[in-house]
C-alpha cells in the first residue's frame, strides 16, 4: 500500500492538486448533482461532466502560474463576500451601540457612537470632516 501512495505522490509532483478554487468548484459540483436528482436535465448533467472535467483538468495541471492565478482570482471574490458577511454580522451586534455611515467624501464606511444629535465626524480615511444628525 506505501508503495502505490509513492507512486501516487510522486504523480502529483509538479501539479497543480486541491487548491481553494477546486475545492469550491466541487462543492458546486455536488450541489449541482443533488438539484439535478430533482430536475434530471441533460443540459445540467452535460454541465456536470464538463464541471468535473474541468476539476481533474485544473487538479492535474502543470501549468502552476496559470493556475495560481486563477486561484488567487476567485480567493479575491470569495474574501470579498466574506468580508459583506461578517460586516453585517458586525452591524446587527452593534445595533444599540454604534451607526454605520458612509463618508461625504469618500464613501468610507465609518462607525460612529449612537448619540443623539448632531455631530461633527473627522474620517479616518480621507482625513475629512462633516456633520452627521443621528436621530435613533
Ligand atoms: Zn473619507
Amino acid at each position: 500500500m506505501n508503495k502505490f501512495f509513492y507512486k501516487v505522490q510522486q504523480f502529483m509532483t509538479g501539479r497543480n492538486g486541491l487548491d481553494r478554487f477546486n475545492k469550491f468548484l466541487f462543492i458546486l459540483y455536488a450541489v449541482i448533482i443533488f438539484i439535478n436528482i430533482f430536475l434530471n436535465s441533460l443540459i445540467v448533467y452535460l454541465f456536470e461532466l464538463s464541471l468535473i472535467g474541468y476539476i481533474v483538468f485544473r487538479t492535474l495541471s502543470k501549468n502552476l502560474y496559470r493556475r495560481s492565478r486563477e486561484n488567487q482570482a476567485y480567493m479575491k471574490i470569495e474574501n470579498s463576500v466574506k468580508n459583506f458577511f461578517v460586516r453585517q454580522k458586525n452591524r446587527i451586534r452593534d445595533i444599540k451601540t454604534h451607526r454605520y455611515i458612509r463618508c461625504k467624501h469618500c464613501k468610507a464606511q465609518l462607525r460612529v457612537k449612537r448619540r443623539k444629535g448632531k455631530h461633527t465626524v473627522r474620517c479616518p480615511k480621507c482625513r475629512q470632516e462633516f456633520s452627521v444628525n443621528i436621530r435613533i
